[in-house]
C-alpha cells in the first residue's frame, strides 16, 4: 500500500529522501549549470540544468506523488507554469475560462494569448449550463479554479469533466487555493494541473515557484519538450527551498483552515461585515460541492465591509496581519483585489464579479486565532 497524503508530503511516493548521497536526510542543492559526461554518447541522467537538475528532480517526483501526476515540472513562477501551458493551446483555438481567476492568469491570456490567435470566454464555471452554452467548435480546453479568486466560487469537477469528454475538451484546473493536500483534480478529470507553488506549496513566502502537472505519458512529452526550450525552469536552490516548505504542508494547512474557519465565524458575527466568503461555512453556495470533491476549504477568506472607509481603515491599522498580496504562507496576509491582483480589470467587470471598494480578501497564516481576532477587532474599531 502507497504512503497517505502527509508521509508522501516529506518521503514523496516510495521514499525519494533514501536516495541522497551519504544518507543526507535533507536534500542536497546541486548547484551546477551542466554535469560532465562519462564517455562519448553516456550520461549520469542529468546534462545540463535547464532540462533537468537532481535537486529539482525531487520536488517534481514529490509533486507528482501529491497530485496522482503522471509527470510534473517545476517553473520559475506560478505565471511561468501558465505561460507553459498557454504554449500547449493551438492558434485559432477558444478557451472557457472560470470568470474570476487569478488575475495574473487574466492578462496573460489577454495580452499574449490573444496575440497569438486564441481567444478566451470568462463565464460563471459554477453554473455548467453557461460553461455548455459557450462551446464553439474552435473550443480547445475548459480552464477552472476551484474555489475561484477572489469571490470563492466552487465549480463542480464532475460537470466540467462531462462536458470536457462531450466535446473533447482539455480540462484545466489551477489548484493553487486547496493544493493537493485538501483537493486532487487529476483524479477528478482534470487533464492538467497548474500550481503557484509560491503560496501554499513553499508556504514561508519566501520563494517563487510554479507546477504543471499532467495525467499522461503524451502530455508529460509534450510539456517536457516545451520547458527546456522555453527555458522556465526552478534554480536548485528555490527547489531545495520548495521541498523544504512542502514537508510541512499538511501540519500547516490544517492549522490555517482550523484558524480559518474560527475567523470566518467570528468575521460574520462584526457589526462592520456585510458578507462573509468563506467555502467552509454550510451556508457558503459552493459548500456542499465542494465538499463532495475536496478533503477541506482552505484558508482563504474574503468579506465585504459596510463602506470603502472601513476597507481602507484595516488595510491601514492592521498590525500582526501584512497589507501584501499574495496568500497561502505561515503569515496572515490582508489585501485589497480592488487595487491589486485585479486591478488591470476593466471596471465593469470588476463590478460583476464584485470586487468592489468595500471588498477584502484574508489569507490566513498559522499564528495564534486569537491574536489574529484581536488584530481584525482593533482595526475595525
Ligand atoms: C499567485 C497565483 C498565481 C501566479 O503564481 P506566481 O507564483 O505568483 O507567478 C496563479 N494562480 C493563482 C491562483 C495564484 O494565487
Amino acid at each position: 500500500m502507497g504512503y497517505r497524503i502527509d508521509t508522501k508530503c516529506i518521503h514523496g511516493e516510495q521514499g525519494v529522501v533514501g536516495n541522497h548521497s551519504y544518507g543526507a536526510v535533507s536534500l542536497p542543492i546541486y548547484q551546477t549549470a551542466t554535469f560532465a559526461h562519462p564517455r562519448i554518447g553516456e550520461s549520469t541522467g542529468y546534462d545540463y540544468s535547464r532540462q533537468s537538475n537532481p535537486t529539482r528532480t525531487e520536488l517534481e517526483e514529490t509533486m507528482s506523488a501529491l497530485e496522482g501526476a503522471a509527470d510534473t515540472v517545476a517553473c520559475s513562477s506560478g505565471m511561468a507554469a501558465i505561460g507553459l501551458c498557454m504554449e500547449l493551446l493551438e492558434q485559432g483555438s477558444h478557451v472557457i475560462c472560470s470568470e474570476d481567476l487569478y488575475g495574473g492568469s487574466v492578462r496573460m491570456f489577454q495580452a499574449i494569448g490573444e496575440q497569438r490567435g486564441i481567444t478566451f470566454s470568462y463565464v460563471d464555471t459554477s453554473d455548467a449550463d453557461q460553461v455548455e452554452q459557450s462551446v464553439r467548435e474552435n473550443t480547445s480546453a475548459l480552464y477552472i479554479e476551484t474555489p475561484s479568486n477572489p469571490t470563492m466560487k466552487v465549480t463542480d469537477f464532475f460537470q466540467m469533466k462531462e462536458i470536457a469528454n462531450r466535446h473533447n475538451l482539455v480540462l484545466i484546473a489551477d489548484n493553487t487555493f486547496l493544493t493537493p493536500y485538501f483537493q486532487n483534480p487529476l483524479a477528478l478529470g482534470a487533464d492538467i494541473v497548474i500550481h503557484s507553488g509560491t503560496k501554499y506549496l513553499g508556504g514561508h513566502n519566501d520563494t517563487l515557484a510554479g507546477f504543471l502537472c499532467v495525467n499522461s505519458p503524451e502530455l508529460a512529452e509534450k510539456v517536457r519538450f516545451l520547458y527546456k526550450t522555453v527555458g522556465c525552469s526552478l534554480s536548485p536552490f528555490d527547489s531545495f527551498l520548495t521541498v523544504r516548505g512542502i514537508k510541512t504542508l499538511a501540519v500547516r494547512v490544517e492549522k490555517q483552515q482550523e484558524n480559518a474557519i474560527f475567523l470566518a465565524k467570528w468575521l460574520k458575527s462584526q457589526k462592520k461585515v456585510k458578507e462573509v466568503y468563506y467555502v467552509g461555512l454550510p451556508d457558503h453556495p459552493g459548500y456542499e460541492v465542494n465538499k463532495r470533491q475536496a478533503r477541506g476549504f482552505g484558508s482563504m477568506i474574503s468579506f465585504r465591509t459596510d463602506s470603502e472607509q472601513t476597507a481602507r481603515q484595516v488595510l491601514k491599522r492592521v498590525k500582526l496581519i501584512s497589507y501584501a498580496e499574495s496568500l497561502g504562507g505561515v503569515e496572515s496576509l490582508i489585501t485589497y483585489p480592488m487595487l491589486q491582483i485585479h486591478g488591470d480589470l476593466a471596471p465593469e467587470v470588476r463590478q460583476h464579479l464584485g470586487i468592489t471598494e468595500d471588498f477584502l480578501r484574508m489569507s490566513v497564516g498559522i499564528e495564534n486565532v486569537q491574536d489574529l481576532a484581536a488584530d481584525l477587532e482593533q482595526a475595525f474599531a
